[in-house]
């Protein structure tokens, strides 16, 4: 067992029981304050840990750590340490926090210097994103959007089954939880009429998805075996892939999507370790047809984490509109970054793949507004009165994302986004 995950562990942090970031998660983001430049963290609890301050006190000397990553505004020098180093840092920070390790936890000075309130900071980007690429691995939401898109006995395609389906997206518009995006505008072509009008999209929709973030890189022409691919993924983010459904629908035959998804995607600030999510590993749904000797894996490959999707109107709570669950999708990690690499594309470090949305087999579960509200059919009701068939202006979307056990759960925060109105 990875020693940082010992569910026995306790610290000297103050941790509220349900809280998304106990000793056992150690999972890495970039912050600043008023006073500070951007650099790496942890977080445990409500505390973020200044990891260059960290270092500076000496905390991590008599270590393989070459702490000079803890000073840079992205994590991408970290990742690049390597997997073994990744594992030193969590295991360090876990001792040095544990309730019986009077090194840090009697240093008042240190911990001054060290330990910020969440609410205190300021969250940025945890890596510069190289490549991204989106994956269409549901079959519930391949199914759903096929059906709504063309008719239902053409609705899953017959490569779906065979391989992880995805298209090359843009990184510039990635950004960090808390960015407001502007109601796109575009080309729409209403059914009825035989040319396409420009307006704004009248069908702003999220993708309920986790993301990867790759943490090793490739040469041109060299494959991932899909037995060692999760040595190339450094953690997982929550990612809500912004849609306008109506633009999509009119460009995206023959090449895929473009404009429709390419004006804003917001992921969560905290990468959570691949390693931190291993005992919540779960099987995933049985793969028929036989898939090729490629994609093949065995063992467990899903993970069993809790994704959950509010909406807020503006001056409103809240209403949660899904739930739903990692271990929905057909095709795991492992399979896509096979896949990926397979014709002997590289990828490189912060490279980030998105699962696609990920929907269950249940309404309730569905991950995106147009299956929700079934293609604005079937009006989805919030608890301020309001109907939604899509996003409105001024609306905030929520996601929250969490692993849980009978003893840890190990959560990913949230991924808060308001929607303005067109610029
Ligand atoms: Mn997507």
């Amino acid at each position: 067992m990875i020693e940082a995950n010992n569910p026995n562990l306790k610290t000297w942090i103050e941790v509220d029981d349900d809280s998304d970031f106990p000793v056992q998660n150690i999972p890495f983001g970039i912050f600043k304050t008023k006073k500070l430049t951007p650099r790496p963290a942890t977080r445990i609890g409500n505390t973020v840990v200044d990891l260059q301050t960290l270092a500076d006190f000496g905390y991590f000397n008599h270590t393989n750590i070459d702490t000079s990553v803890f000073s840079k505004q992205f994590l991408n020098g970290f990742i690049a340490l390597g997997k073994p180093i990744w594992r030193e840092v969590r295991n360090r920070l876990s001792e040095l926090f544990n309730i019986d390790n009077p090194e840090l936890r009697d240093n008042i000075k240190a911990k001054q210097s060290i330990l910020h309130r969440i609410n205190k900071v300021e969250m940025l980007m945890p890596v510069k994103i190289g490549d991204y690429t989106d994956f269409y691995s549901s079959y519930e939401h391949a199914k759903n959007v096929g059906m709504m898109f063309r008719k239902p006995d053409n609705a899953v395609l017959p490569n779906w089954r065979h391989l992880p389906v995805a298209y090359h997206g843009r990184s510039s518009s990635i950004v960090i939880s808390g960015t407001n995006i502007y109601r796109p505008k575009g080309q729409i072509k209403v059914e009825e009429n035989v040319f396409p009008e420009f307006g704004e999209t009248k069908s702003l929709d999220f993708e309920l998805e986790m993301a990867f973030i790759t943490g090793k890189k490739t040469e041109l022409g060299e494959v991932i075996n899909i037995q060692k691919a999760e040595d190339y993924i450094f953690g997982l983010v929550i990612f809500n892939d912004l849609s306008a459904r109506d633009i999509q629908k009119w460009e995206y035959v023959p090449l895929g999507p473009f404009l429709g998804k390419n004006f804003g995607s917001v992921i969560s600030p905290w990468i959570v370790t691949l390693d931190a999510l291993e005992p919540y590993k779960t099987e995933g749904p049985a793969q028929n047809p036989k898939i090729l000797p490629y994609l093949q894996i065995d063992g467990n490959n899903n993970y069993d984490i809790n994704l959950e999707v509010y909406l807020q109107p503006e001056d409103e709570k809240e209403s949660q509109i899904s739930a739903s669950n990692m271990k929905y999708l057909y095709w795991n990690m492992p399979q896509q970054l096979a896949h990926h690499t397979v014709n002997g594309c590289n990828i490189n470090i912060g490279d980030l793949c998105a699962s696609g949305t990920i929907s269950g087999p249940t309404p309730e579960s569905y991950g995106s507004m147009l299956e929700l509200a079934w293609k604005g059919t079937k009006p989805i009701q919030l608890t301020d009165g309001s109907v939604r068939k899509f996003v409105n202006d001024n609306d905030t979307i929520i996601m929250k994302a969490y692993a849980k056990n009978k003893k840890i759960r190990i959560g990913f925060g949230e991924v808060v986004t308001k929607i303005l109105p067109a610029k």
